[in-house]
This record gives C-alpha cells, structure tokens and sequence, in this order.
C-alpha cells in the first residue's frame, strides 16, 4: 500500500524527524489561507498523488504571494499530472501540500528498503539526492552508501553515524542526519513499510537538517496490525479494476497489451505471460485467481477482464491442483452467457477433473471459446487470434 507524501510527512513527524511546517488543501481558493498561515513568506506547492517525478513534471511549484498561491494550486487541481512514474495519460491531481519554502545548501538521499537476497533492510544514503536519484543509481551506485540492519535488533548508531560520514556530513549535521536515520529505520519496522524514503533530506545554509519529500509504502500483509496505516488508504489513487478485483480476492494487475489472462497460481500466471510474449504478444494483465477459486470469483475475474476495451483475446490457462478443472469450466460457462465473448477465449485446462471440464465445455458448444492442446498450442493460439 501507498500513501501521500502528506501522510508520509505525519508519520515522520510523530517519529521526531523534522519537516517544514505545512498545510493540506483540496480547493484552489483555500491556498490564499494556507500561504498566510505559512507565515506569507515563501511556499512551495505540490501535487499529492501516488507518484513521483513531480517537480521535473511541473507539479512542485515554488509561489510567493497568495493569489500566486492560489492560481498555482488552481492549475494543479485541474491538469493531469504526467512523469516518468505515470503512464502517458498521467493522474488527477485531487489534494494540494503546501509547504513552507527553505533554502537549499544541498539534497541527500535517504531511504530504507528490504534487501531479498540478504533478507534483512537495509539504509541507502547519498549526497546526490533529489530529482536525479534514479540517473545516480544508475551511472553512479558507488555514491550510494548502505548499512544493513537486524530486523529486530534494527539499525545501530555507530551505523548512522558511520552512513553519515560516508555522505560527507560532520559535526552537528552529521549527528542530526545520524538520528533521522535511526528514527527512519525505526519506522520502517515499527510500521511494517517496504520502502520508508526521504528524498530529499536537505541540509540548509545554516546547518539544519530537514526532510523536504518523503514516500512511504507499506507491506500489505501487516496491515491488520496497524489501523492508522490502513486508515490512509486512498481508493482514488487505485486502479479501479484492480480495487474490485481485491475485493474478490483476486490478484490483478493491469497492463499494456491486449491478451487478457486468466491463470491459478501466481508462479503460472508468470510463467503464462512468459510464454506469452515468447510467442509475441503482450499480456494485458496479471490474474491469478487463486487456489480455492469459486465459479461466482472466476466469472468474476472474467467481467473484470472483458470490461478491458484494449483486450483482443482471452488465453484462459488452469492447473487444476487445488482448484478444480470443472469449477473453471463452469464459471467459463457462465460467464459465456451472462457476459458473452465478443473475443476469442483460448482454453489450456489440465489436472484435476480435467476430463470432465473438457466435456462439460464440449457439451456448452460455445463458439468464441478454442481449446488448446497444451501450453505452447494455447500462447500461438492467442497470439494469432490478435
Ligand atoms: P518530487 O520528488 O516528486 O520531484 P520533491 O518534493 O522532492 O518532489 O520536490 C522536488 C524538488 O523541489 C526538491 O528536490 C527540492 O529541490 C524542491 N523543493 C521541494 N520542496 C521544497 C521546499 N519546501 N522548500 C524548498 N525547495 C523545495
Ligand atoms: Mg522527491
């Protein structure tokens, strides 16, 4: 799960790490306010959607008057936000930060992350932070400096402090970035995050240290445990296939191409996709329907599909092991009816209860659905077919 940068910003100052004062606002009028409560100095304003890129989009704009404030916000609220995080239809900008401006002497880079092949977190730090972390990462990595954490016992001062001197921080700075670190680690296990960021951590002309961006993102599966996390779940930033596929318990995911999949097991799912694109074609989307899969979730996860305009063939690909080959046949059946394919379906059945599927189909006489013989027959089936 995702949260805005407002959000993220709360979560760091009830852990104590510093952030310019700052103000939410969903209408352009109510920036007048906000900027005058800032202090009528200097603020900047910034689009608060699920992705970043903002400010190289257009969408973090330094203001210095109220009705500056005002049309800035106005203008924000109104366009669509495209970065190199959005697709080329970009995002509705719906809530506004405003932050009160500080002057910059240099941008850090800080975040925690799980590493998968040590499996423990680790800190990332860098004296190149800011917009161009990515190109960093990328061309530079040696400027980025790393301390790997135990999950309990979490990350250890000499290790902030050893993160702090590796980015070229001394002095006062260096123990006031050292203990951002320590609150950040904290917070990445305190609230089960898979990735807690601050980009950038600034250091000012006269020495403070501030965290000016930040984006958290939290582990789904600990959710449970920390109802102030799920109560900042934002529905407007989701997918909305990929909502009500959730609450289905269906695992969607939406993407570029045009053959829509229908798959038990995640490994499958993958493997199809594969397949897929090995025969030249392009999924339209990650489904997997799970194990203990029922006809009313199978039809289901077949609405969700077809209500996709860009999906020109079906490849439908079950390994009947705890889902069962006739429940599948049943729930294509019906969707067949209740929905009708306009689009070819491209059946791969095998396992449990297959023979039985195969009849039950056979007997449906369905005409957009084909029937494959095995896998590879099923991907040059549907890669045909569009
Ligand atoms: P994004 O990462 O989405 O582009 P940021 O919030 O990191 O958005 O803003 C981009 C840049 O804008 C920052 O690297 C910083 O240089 C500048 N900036 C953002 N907030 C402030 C602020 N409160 N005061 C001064 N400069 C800021
Ligand atoms: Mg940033």
């Amino acid at each position: 799960m995702k949260v805005h940068e407002y959000q993220a910003r709360a979560l760091m100052e009830s852990a104590g790490i510093p952030v310019p004062p700052s103000e939410v606002i969903e209408v352009a009028d109510d920036a007048a306010a906000a900027f005058q409560k800032l202090g009528g100095g200097k603020a900047v304003i910034k689009a608060q959607v699920h992705a970043g890129g903002r400010g190289k989009a257009g969408f973090v704009k330094l203001v210095d008057s109220s009705q500056e404030a005002v049309e800035s916000a106005g203008w924000m609220l109104s366009n669509r936000m495209v970065s190199n995080q959005t697709g080329p239809d970009g995002i509705a900008v719906r809530k506004l930060l405003m932050a009160g401006a500080v002057d910059i002497a240099r941008e850090y880079y800080l975040s925690v992350v799980l590493d998968r092949a040590k499996r423990v977190p680790v800190m990332m730090a860098s004296a190149e932070g800011g917009v161009e972390i990515e190109e960093v990462a990328a061309t530079n990595p040696d400027a980025i400096k790393k301390a790997w954490f135990h999950p309990h016992l979490g990350l250890q001062p000499f290790q902030a402090i050893g993160l702090a001197a590796a980015i070229g921080l001394r002095g006062a700075q260096a123990k006031a970035a050292s203990k951002i670190m320590l609150q950040l680690g904290r917070l990445f296990l305190d609230k089960d995050c898979s990735l807690a960021e601050i980009n950038p951590l600034i250091a000012t002309p006269d020495g403070e240290i501030l965290a000016i961006d930040a984006k958290f993102n939290f582990d789904d599966s600990a959710d449970f445990r920390h109802k102030d996390v799920a109560a900042m779940f934002d529905p407007s930033e989701e997918n909305p296939a990929e909502l009500r596929a959730k609450e289905h318990n269906l695992s969607y995911i939406a993407l570029d191409g045009n053959i829509g999949c229908l798959v038990n097991g995640a490994g499958l799912a993958m493997s199809t996709m594969d397949i897929i694109k090995l025969h030249g074609g392009e999924p339209a989307n990650f489904l997997d329907v799970g194990g203990s899969v029922t006809p009313e979730g199978a039809v289901e996860a077949f609405r969700i599909i077809l209500a996709d305009d860009a999906v020109k063939a079906v490849l439908v690909n079950i390994f009947g092991g705890i889902a069962r080959c006739d429940v599948i046949a049943d729930a294509l059946i019906k969707a067949a009816r209740e929905i009708g394919f306009q689009i070819p379906v491209v059946v791969r059945l095998e396992g449990t209860n297959v023979e039985i599927a195969r009849k039950m189909l056979a007997e449906a006489n369905i005409e957009a659905l084909k029937p494959a013989a095995d896998l590879t027959d099923a991907a040059r089936q549907v890669c045909a077919a569009v």
